[in-house]
């Protein structure tokens, strides 16, 4: 077991990053990052391949937040589909964002080359109608993307087509996305943590930021132990941003979702649930999501809560969610069962801007973190190192923050997520 890590199958599986130090007294550096997940990592990174000094302060471990903890899928396109998009920003806009998507898992791919990250990187993303009423939807998508992007990795599938790829019940076509990667979520973050560290980057766990404040030519940044003074700050706290920023807190919501993972299934059982080795998903508002591991475990994700307690009991929290789309998996043990927070906008596009000339952030990545806050970091460091085009891009979509701001967001967000959670089970 990794210690200071909440217990999941990841913290079990991935080989250990040695402690980092805590921040004791006072440093400087060009830039100091609050956050040690994909988006303070990556932007650690590349600071420092763009020459500047960094001092990153990760609150607990690195890698602890939603980074350690998710589902792993690296999937093409931004969270808002491309249809979405295009009324949202217009068709220009909307097909660069397109772009940026696929640089975003290029990236990923590039990153684990480049560094040797072993991550059990795999190939393709099954999208699974979990509704009738959703076939339609599916081969619009798919028929879109092709002709209007010309997008050529993406194909509809029948159910018939589907039933040969994965034994799951009631789904009633699919698509399937050669372009989408999915790998093991914290083996890739540690990876990614010692890429930086092996560039320069100087990385601090338990420290968290109390708070900062701001001159016109510098940043101080307060830990309990020590401060850091910084010409820039990147924010990149996301779900567990808290009360540290409350200019930017209101344009996130922080909900939880839940894994759980399997013993190792037999080679048959494995080869009947995912003969390709795919990740899998649903269309259902409250998503499915699930993969195997390379020791063919599943690894299974579903169930939210919108409060800041999580179920006592994860496993059967998200066992029947599992065995609804394969009962074969009744008398499967199950081994780990865990949670995670992260940031959701209204509209799903992620939140990305600058409070003043010194500080940025990006968060909100609704799900789609993997490959949007890894890419989030290289935009973060461009942008500080002068080139903001792509970053500006992504900052000009539209993200209206949750009414009633950090107060009151909470009884109007549970109540449309708990109506669209019920829609869930109508009408399938
Ligand atoms: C269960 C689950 C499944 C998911 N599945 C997928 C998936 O399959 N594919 C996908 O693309 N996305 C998925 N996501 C979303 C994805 O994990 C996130 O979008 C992504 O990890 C966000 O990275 P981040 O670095 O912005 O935030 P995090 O990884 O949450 O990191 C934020 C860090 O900031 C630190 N921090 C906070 N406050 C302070 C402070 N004051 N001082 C210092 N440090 C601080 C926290 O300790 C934390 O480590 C999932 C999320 C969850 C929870």
């Amino acid at each position: 077991m990794n210690s200071h890590y909440p217990p999941s199958w990841y913290a079990d599986s991935a080989p250990q990053l040695a402690p980092l130090p805590t921040l004791q007294g006072n440093i400087s550096a060009d830039v100091c990052v609050v956050g040690g997940g994909y988006t303070g990592l990556s932007t650690a990174l590349h600071l420092r391949q763009l020459g500047f000094s960094v001092a990153l302060l990760e609150a607990n471990r690195v890698a602890w937040g939603a980074s350690g903890r998710n589902g792993g899928h690296v999937g093409t396109g931004q969270r808002a589909d491309q249809a979405t998009l295009e009324k949202m920003v217009g068709h220009e806009r909307a097909s660069r964002l397109w772009q940026l998507s696929l640089d975003a898992v290029a990236l990923v791919e590039d990153l684990c080359q480049q560094f040797a990250i072993d991550c059990e990187l795999g190939t393709g993303n099954l999208h699974l109608a979990a509704k009738r009423a959703h076939i339609g939807e599916l081969e619009e998508e798919v028929h879109h993307l092709r002709q209007q992007y010309g997008y050529e990795h993406i194909e509809f599938l029948d159910q018939q087509a589907v039933a040969q790829r994965t034994s799951a019940q009631g789904v009633y076509a699919g698509v399937l996305d050669r372009g989408a990667r999915h790998l093991h979520p914290l083996k890739y973050a540690l990876g990614l943590a010692r890429a930086a560290l092996s560039l320069g980057s100087d990385i601090y766990e338990h420290s968290r930021v109390k708070h900062y404040r701001t001159s016109d030519q510098k940043v101080i940044v307060s830990t309990d132990q020590g401060q850091v003074r910084c010409s820039y700050l990147v924010l990149a706290c996301n779900g567990y941003l808290g009360g540290l920023e409350n200019r930017i807190a209101g344009n996130i919501m922080p909900i939880n979702n839940f894994m759980i993972a399997t013993e190792p299934l037999s080679e048959a059982l494995a080869d009947q649930v995912n003969r390709d080795r795919l990740s899998l998903s649903d269309t259902l508002f409250v998503i499915n999501y699930w993969k195997l591991s390379a020791d063919r475990r599943m690894l299974f994700g579903g169930g939210e809560t919108y409060s800041s307690r999580f179920p006592s009991d994860i496993k059967n929290f998200v066992r029947p969610y599992m065995l609804q789309l394969y009962p074969e998996l009744a008398d499967v043990a199950i081994t780990h069962g865990w949670g995670g927070t992260l940031g959701i906008t209204l509209n799903r596009m992620p939140d990305f801007g600058r409070i003043d000339k010194h500080t940025f952030y990006a968060q909100g990545f609704s799900g789609h973190g993997v490959p949007t806050a890894t890419f989030a970091g290289k935009l973060l460091a461009s942008a500080i190192h002068g080139d903001c085009t792509d970053f500006d891009l992504m900052a000009a979509v539209p993200t209206r923050g949750f009414p009633g701001g950090t107060l009151l967001r909470w009884p109007g967000l549970v109540a449309g997520m708990l109506f669209y959670s019920l829609l869930d089970r109508w009408g399938r």
